[in-house]
């Protein structure tokens, strides 16, 4: 990657410092801001109300993310579109597109690849290469919206890698697509989602945002955890749980427990019950994913009439519980199955 700073991945305090430094005043950082992060123009020949002298002196001194699109499957089912963009580093990156009742959601990538090992997951069959800038996740949504002409209102960052893993770069774009000089997205319409980095979530806590966050749990207990997921030799659920509380306590804001149902390995009564207790002690919504099989993994989805009685005997304790609608099961579906794919078959994206 080249070592110039990216003008795309500013928020506009800072984008305005750095205009400033070099004598533009605020109103043109403004003008440039809404150009990259509400007009979504990619270069600056559109962007026609700023002088020509300026324009050349910023594409000589920063960067300027731009993604392109190597692979788009759609739906015949429901729609769903999997979309595979190549960085300007030709590293590929994966973001999903859903249609919801109560709108359009975007399912984004915070790394390139992911190194947390989750045995279930196809993300992390690579490895990890590096973070996403603020700009290369901001730029999946916008690109999504460019191609499909469709308006974005949700934004999920569930697709490859561990978005606290990638911590402040995952921070600038929140507050980037937030921003009212931008998109102007809700708080509440976004959700992150983590495999539970502790010191992260109190982090999180405090930097108060209105945000959803999502756990992926998976197992009620250590022993169980730790066979599915490495990240659990590192954190105990107990330690997790504090983190969670804590994260209720400061932001008011309800987590999910992400739990996916995989059979013979998380499915009897008694982790409903552990799940229940667990849920009950921090106020957590829980959501149940059938496992989406990956075939270099194993695991099988339990029967449905299981998940269902998993989600009763979870009801029947006065728990919120939804079970996601599987969307895209015949294009990929799985988290990370698309580049895995691409990856393996040919490494090169030109
Ligand atoms: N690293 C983050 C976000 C990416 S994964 C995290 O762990 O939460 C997004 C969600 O999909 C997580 O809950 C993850 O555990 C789940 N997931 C990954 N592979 C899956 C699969 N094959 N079937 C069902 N859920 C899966």
């Amino acid at each position: 990657m080249s070592d110039k700073k990216d003008i795309k991945s500013m928020p506009f305090e800072l984008l305005t410092t750095e205009l400033a430094e070099r004598g533009y005043p605020k109103f043109r950082a403004s003008q440039l801001y809404r150009w990259m992060h509400k007009d979504l123009v990619d270069s600056y020949e559109e962007m026609t109300n700023l002088p020509k002298k300026m324009k050349e002196e910023l594409q000589t001194a920063y960067d300027f993310t731009k993604i392109r699109m190597i692979d788009r499957q759609i739906s015949q089912l429901d729609g769903t579109q999997k979309f595979l963009f190549a960085m300007p580093d030709n590293s590929l990156v994966e973001s999903v597109f859903m249609k919801y009742k109560f709108g359009n959601s975007v399912c984004i990538s915070s790394q390139v690849g992911c190194r947390m090992g989750c045995r279930f997951c196809a993300s992390t069959l690579d490895g990890l290469s590096r973070n996403l800038l603020p700009a290369e996740m901001l730029e999946q949504i916008y690109a999504i919206h460019r191609i499909t002409g469709e308006k974005i209102s949700h934004v999920v960052v569930m697709g490859t890698g561990e978005p606290l893993d990638n911590y402040d770069n995952l921070v600038t774009f929140l507050h980037m697509l937030t921003d009212e000089n931008g998109q102007n997205l809700s708080m509440r319409n976004i959700t992150v989602s983590t495999c539970g980095i502790v010191p992260r979530i109190y982090d999180l806590a405090k930097e108060d945002l209105s945000i959803t966050l999502a756990l992926s749990l998976h197992a009620p207990t250590d022993e169980k955890r730790r066979q599915i997921m490495p990240i659990a030799e590192t954190y105990s659920i107990r330690e997790l749980m504090d983190a969670c509380r804590y994260y209720f306590d400061t932001t008011g804001r309800r987590i999910t427990f992400e739990y996916s149902l995989i059979a013979n390995v998380n499915d009897t009564e008694e982790e409903a019950r552990d799940l229940w207790t667990l849920a009950k002690s921090v106020g957590a919504h829980i959501n149940l994913i059938p496992v989406n099989p990956v075939k270099e993994r194993g695991y099988q989805q339990p029967q449905m009439t299981a998940v269902r009685a998993f989600k009763e005997k979870l009801e029947k304790q006065g728990i919120n519980v939804s079970i996601r609608r599987v969307l895209g099961r015949d294009i990929d579906g799985a988290c990370g199955q698309l580049r895995h794919r691409h990856l393996t078959e040919d490494g090169s994206v030109d």
